[in-house]
């Protein structure tokens, strides 16, 4: 039939769960056409289309360009067809086939107009502590599988009422045609109030009634949207002092959840960046300056310069924050000590009874753990420190095609494998270290459902795993890797840069890299942590470092930084040196084991020992000698104290800056910049010592890197990594030295530079192998 056009079209991106085949189906009515939309296995979205050829090139048009958010479309397959005659334009059911594969909906923050209704007296949603519509509410923490439908999410408990079931099928509701996640007060889940030991405690409003319980100064499990929080006054010493008493948690952190952009201000310094973050469908935390005379205990974040803040994602966040006389409290993962965050009521019965009084909690099933994602700010830009909620589990594209499916297991400290196909990545939500049987049946967990959703092959895939021959995610990587015999390895500090490589989508075929960073295996059996690498395609070689000093190589070294600062010192000062100075200035009470594990240091050092250029280990040494932090308490605390401690600090000029030797391999020695500050520990402040040794050793590796790509035909771009790529004032000093000669430093955007994206670089290294065909 002449002008007549049928067209079959099959979109992927981020095209379910966000509106996407409603929106579709509009455009299809308004410009008169018939065919049918629907999701497929894959969660892509399946279209097919006829009409009069005009109409028909103007709908693709919309539907590629136009969607509107947070729908993305990120590539559309046209296919011409001949026409069947269709009538008109429906929805149709999900098929399960899968053509194209397609990203699994991140959870989204509630959006204005959800909110709008909740606080508006005479909608029939007034107060409704679970709202959401098809622009906003949880998504991947609820979904179970693909296609995102509603029995194939939590919600398939809660069967719509005539009036939810009206809206669904009304083409004139925008925000609630064929939106699968919908509820209501009638029909949708419901909020109850709990003892800690499990009564209902009967209430008409259990919103109203948990804050005042918290403005009591009691402390009340809230069950979220990726699990349970534990919320209480932040600005009561007694109560957060009670808090982390109960949580055998001394000084982490507590994030605060704040009831808005307004009340935020009050606590922390707001940037336009800052605000936009907060805001965004994420609704991350945020780590910003802490304000002078702000109203938060200092118990919720002893020492730190920085307040993590971040505001209601939920209606029931909302409406129990609007009801504190405070407008803001502590909202901390609901976990106890190194366990991952519960998401059920048995993990909340058994285990955070004994930290909470009560419990606040919805009947909706929590599918897939998803924890607060964090960010921060390092040298004026956002990065990433924990990539849960709102980020994960979108995909990240990589500038060249994979040949095979490739399955990373990441690494054992922020765990996060991935799963990758074509040119795409997709990195897991944050699970934690992989210390117990509970993180690593989690890492399981989500690695499977990855493997399921996207139809990853097991006994075709590439499994790539960390160097580290006592990763608990090697041995997985390596079990798993039986089903196809094909098993890759990469050193830890070149998956990092690699990562960044990756995540800044860079092309350079030759760079220098470099990797900031506590703890990695390397290639030479040493403990790697400050590199400076030359990498030609998957080639590599490390041309720079920290200079070795020689630790004893326990995990002791780690825990207790006072013993990595006994072997600083040596240099200096000889053994009875250490010794006197360890005594004088009172730091054996750094060492469990106080003067015989001093000695048990010196001993194995003077017998060889292991070396080490890890830049976490140095700056943790620095926060000893300073007197900031005297153990670890937390992943990488001492190093984080000892940034928080230098906050706002001037430069000193007397500090010595560490030497930058040129040899086969360029080496950082900060042995004078340790001497200088044991020289000048009296007499100057903490503040400005602190600021100016991290400043000081970010110049020297800038300087180390100038000189590692000079005579190598390199382009401008540094890609950076690792845990310590985070410290503001390094990245500033390694930033300043390289603008001076050309170059600039890149840090990934869209995954943390810590080892919670390591599996990004992973893949990237398969995908580089592959390209010079060097793989199995
Ligand atoms: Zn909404
Ligand atoms: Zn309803």
């Amino acid at each position: 039939m002449p002008g007549l056009l049928a067209l079959h079209i099959l979109v992927s991106g981020l095209v379910q769960g966000v509106g996407f085949r409603p929106y579709v189906h509009l455009v299809a009515k308004s410009l008169g056409l018939a065919g049918f939309v629907r999701n497929s296995g894959g969660s892509e979205v399946e279209i097919w289309v006829e009409g009069g050829e005009e109409k028909v090139l103007e709908f693709l048009r919309r539907v590629a360009l136009e969607v509107p958010e947070p729908a993305e479309v990120e590539s559309v397959h046209v296919e011409v067809v001949s026409p069947v005659g269709y009538r008109d334009f429906t929805i149709e059911r999900s098929s399960s086939s899968v053509r194209l594969r397609s990203m699994i909906p991140p959870d989204f923050g509630i959006c204005d107009d959800c909110l709008r209704e909740v606080l508006d007296p005479g909608d029939r949603r007034y107060l409704y502590p679970l709202n959401s519509c098809v622009w906003c509410g949880p998504r991947y923490s609820m979904m179970y599988g693909v296609p995102y439908d509603r029995e194939r999410t939590a919600m398939r408990d809660f069967p719509l009422c005539s009036e939810c079931l009206a809206e669904y099928g009304d083409l004139g509701n925008r925000r609630r045609y064929h939106a699968q996640g919908i509820s209501c007060p009638r029909c949708g889940p419901r909020v109850r109030l709990y003892t800690r030991d499990w009564e209902e405690v009967g209430v008409a409003d259990p919103v109203s009634e948990a804050a005042k319980l918290i403005d009591e100064g009691y402390i009340v499990g809230v069950k979220g949207v990726g699990g349970y929080h534990i919320a209480c006054l932040a600005s009561d010493d007694g109560v957060v002092a009670e808090l982390r008493r109960r949580k055998r948690r001394p000084t982490k952190p507590f994030a605060v959840m704040v009831l808005n952009v307004e009340v935020a201000g009050r606590l922390v310094e707001l940037s336009e960046e800052g605000v936009r973050l907060l805001r965004s469908p994420q609704r991350p935390i945020v780590l910003l300056p802490k304000r002078e005379g702000s109203p938060v205990s200092r118990y919720v974040s002893p020492g730190m310069s920085h307040e993590g803040v971040f505001l209601p994602y939920t209606a029931l966040h909302y409406l129990l924050l609007s009801r504190l006389r405070d407008g803001f409290a502590v909202m901390t993962s609901g976990n106890v000590s190194d366990e991952p965050m519960c998401y059920d009521e048995d993990c909340a019965r058994t285990k955070l009874s004994r930290v909470v009084d009560f419990f606040l909690v919805h009947d909706r099933v929590i599918v897939n753990r998803v924890d607060d994602s964090v960010v921060r700010f390092t040298a004026g830009r956002p990065l990433l420190l924990r990539r849960g909620r709102g980020y994960a589990p979108r995909w990240v594209r990589i500038p060249v095609k994979l040949e095979r499916e490739v399955v990373a297991l990441g690494a054992d400290m922020h765990s996060a494998p991935a799963v990758a196909f074509e040119d795409k990545v997709v990195l897991a939500q944050y699970i934690g270290e992989l210390v117990n049987g509970d993180t690593v049946a989690e890492f399981l967990k989500y690695l499977n459902l990855l493997m399921g959703v996207y139809s990853v092959r097991p006994e075709e895939a590439v499994y790539v795993v960390d160097k580290h021959p006592r990763y608990v995610s090697r041995s997985v990587g390596v079990e798993l890797g039986r089903a196809s015999g094909r098993v890759e390895e990469v050193q830890h500090h070149v998956a990092h840069v690699l990562s960044t490589v990756a995540d800044r989508r860079l092309t350079e075929e030759r760079f220098i890299g470099l990797a900031m960073d506590g703890v990695g295996y390397g290639d030479d059996g040493a403990i790697w942590g400050c590199e400076v690498l030359y990498v030609d395609g998957a080639r590599y070689e490390r041309v720079g470092r920290l200079s070795y000093v020689t630790v004893t190589g326990t995990d002791r070294d780690v825990e207790y930084p006072a013993r990595v600062l006994a072997s600083y010192l040596i240099r200096l000062m000889g053994e009875d040196g250490v010794r006197e100075f360890f005594r004088k200035r009172g730091l054996l009470k750094a060492l469990p084991g106080g003067e015989f594990e001093l000695e048990v240091v010196l001993g194995r050092v003077r017998r060889g020992g292991t070396g080490t250029s890890s830049l976490g280990r140095l700056l943790d040494s620095i926060s000893v000698l300073l007197g900031v932090a005297l153990r670890r308490e937390y992943e990488g605390s001492p190093a984080i104290a000892l940034e928080e401690a230098a906050f706002g600090g001037r430069l000193l000029a007397e500090v010595e800056q560490p030497v930058v030797r040129v040899g086969e391999v360029v080496e950082v020695d900060s042995t004078p910049l340790l001497a200088s500050l044991l020289e000048l520990l009296d007499t100057r402040s903490t503040k400005d010592l602190a600021y100016s040794a991290q400043y000081y050793i970010g110049r020297a590796i800038g300087r180390a890197i100038a000189y590692s790509a000079r005579g190598r035909r390199v382009g401008r771009l540094v890609p950076a990594g690792g845990g310590a790529a985070v410290n503001d004032i390094v990245v500033r000093g390694v930033v300043d030295e390289l603008s001076s000669e050309g170059l600039e430093l890149v840090l990934p955007r869209e995954v943390p530079p810590n080892d919670g994206g390591i599996a990004l670089g992973q893949v990237y290294w398969v995908a580089l192998r592959e390209e010079l065909g060097a793989l199995r």
